[in-house]
């Protein structure tokens, strides 16, 4: 093929993955192979088409997966195969990312290039702990220096004498380990050790740390607290306004990375939660959801509709399953007309008006023990009950109904399998601490993360985790797996999930350590 690709180099931002352009999102979606360096998030490559290459070609300060030799060829060999390749940095590409240089390659080689321009850390981790890099009382101007660069060499590219006191804003990239030299350096050409500084590093994500000081003794603070890369250097007046304009970490989930195990149709209401709120939401689907296996049973009662008297929902899915028959069909709402619709919560009940269909009733409670209280009187007996429900729903709602008197027809709408996520990388990442929370939504989320996990002493490995259930029965089923539960919802929604997990973490003994 002789049809030549393209090669789209994107910043990806400083790590916070909703901080990508909205066409730099465009390109990962639409490209063939992603080239991608440690800074660039993961979490942007989950946005990839199914079978999109994926190629890490490292790039920590110590430790060169690839050369930037290798890197360019690569670039210039996919492109040549007419592939559309998203190459994605930290930050802004051409901000200290060798943007320039891969640019320069694609355009000798003759291989058509974009540049798509990132949010850049230099000024994003400031903004992010609260300092506006530029602001009219303070400086009108800005320096973005590299730090890399041995500050006591003699031949140094940096005019120390002139930045040091000709530019009100210095914001330093890759300077942690010339920390000491910088400080001394801007001193030594008459900056005033008095001069506020700070440190940021990981911006931008969970993992963010702020270290202020001055001039003078910034370097001997982040020595103590070991503080290391990556971590921009901001020295200047504008930093004392961090503690008027900090915000980031003063939201309540700040710092946390808190796992979400439901299917991934249904996690975004709860992973928005958390973004919302400050946190991390990282998603591990342990439950997929397909069709059932036969759609006899369904379609019999699909036929029957006009003869039941109720007909319960006690899932979102279940909704979504049945009304996708209904239609397959070639049936709609209309079948309902002479049936009274209960829904087990609110999100069933909206997933029902999202239908056009009114709910004759919701338990306060949303669980099975409550509906059946609730339809104490109001289902008869002799009179028939649709329940369409996953195949492995609790069998409590239908006995009890059964129970009154009730004809109760209970059929499998859909059919849970186990998730297909990367059980290896949560494991590594909750023996590495990288995970703060771990919420389960129904008890199969637990059963099957056991299952996916495999492994062979879970309570060491959640044992600094915060273990947050849906509700009482979820929080059993977890017990019962030999897990330890923190935190049980009051109220059994996602709403009151995050709401008790906010709650735990007010608590003064849970203060971030
Ligand atoms: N092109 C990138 C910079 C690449 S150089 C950009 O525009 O942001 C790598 C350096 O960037 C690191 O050594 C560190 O100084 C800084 N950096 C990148 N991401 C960072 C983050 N999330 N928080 C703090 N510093 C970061």
């Amino acid at each position: 093929m002789n049809k030549k690709g393209v090669v789209y180099l994107i910043g990806a931002g400083p790590g916070d993955p909703k901080l990508i352009t909205v066409k730099g999102l465009e390109c990962i979606k639409n490209s063939d192979t992603i080239v991608y360096d440690r800074l660039a998030g993961d979490r942007l490559l989950a946005f990839a088409r199914p079978g999109t290459e994926l190629i890490y070609v490292g790039k920590s300060p110590d430790r060169h997966t690839l050369k930037q030799d290798e890197i360019n060829q690569l670039l210039v060999e996919k492109a040549s195969k007419g592939k559309t390749i998203a190459r994605l940095k930290g930050g802004d590409p051409f901000v200290f990312g060798r943007g320039g240089e891969e640019a320069e390659v694609l355009s000798e080689a003759g291989i058509p290039f974009e540049i798509v321009p990132g949010v850049t850390s230099a000024i994003a981790a400031p903004a992010y702990a609260g300092i506006p890099v530029t602001h009219r009382d303070f400086t009108s101007t800005l320096a973005i220096i590299t730090g890399n660069e041995d500050p006591l060499k003699d031949d140094s590219s940096i005019q120390w004498e002139k930045i040091a006191t000709g530019v009100g804003t210095l914001v330093f990239l890759m300077g942690m380990s010339n920390l000491p030299n910088i400080t001394k350096r801007l001193i030594e050409n008459g900056r005033s050790p008095q001069t506020p500084a700070a440190l940021v590093r990981w911006g931008t994500r969970p993992e963010q740390q702020t270290l202020t000081g001055t001039l003078g003794d910034i370097g001997e603070k982040a020595n103590r607290a070991g503080f290391t890369n990556p971590a921009v250097i901001i020295v200047g007046e504008v930093v004392s306004l961090r503690e008027k304009l900090g915000w980031y970490e003063k939201k309540p989930l700040f710092g946390k990375r808190v796992l979400v195990t439901r299917s991934r149709e249904q996690a975004s209401a709860l992973s928005e939660a958390i973004e919302d709120l400050g946190g991390e939401p990282l998603e591990f689907p342990t439950i997929g959801v397909t069709g059932p296996e036969d759609y006899k049973l369904l379609d019999q009662a699909i036929n029957e509709l006009a003869a039941f008297k109720w007909v319960i929902f006690t899932s979102v899915n279940g909704v979504a399953y049945f009304f996708n028959r209904l239609r397959c069909r070639h049936k709609d709402i209309r079948e309902l007309a002479g049936a009274r619709i209960c829904a087990i919560g609110p999100k069933t009940r909206e997933a029902l008006e999202n239908y056009g269909l009114l709910v004759d009733y919701v338990p306060g409670e949303y669980r099975a023990e409550e509906i059946i209280a609730g339809l104490q009187g109001k289902v008869n007996a002799g009179e028939r009950v649709l329940l369409p429900r996953a195949d492995i729903a609790r069998k409590v709602l239908a006995e009890a109904l059964t129970g009154m008197g009730a004809l109760v027809t209970d059929v499998t709408a859909y059919h849970t399998i186990m998730g297909g996520g990367d059980s290896a990388e949560i494991i590594r990442k909750l023996l590495n601490g990288e995970i703060h929370v771990v919420t389960f939504t129904s008890s199969s989320t637990v059963q099957n993360f056991v299952k996916m996990l495999k492994f062979p002493d879970l309570k060491t490995l959640l044992a600094g985790v915060t273990v947050a259930c849906i509700g009482p029965i979820t929080a059993d089923t977890a017990r019962d797996l030999g897990l330890k539960v923190d935190v049980v919802a009051r109220e059994y929604t996602i709403e009151g999930l995050v709401a008790a997990i906010l709650e735990y973490f007010r608590q003064p003994h849970h203060v971030a350590g």
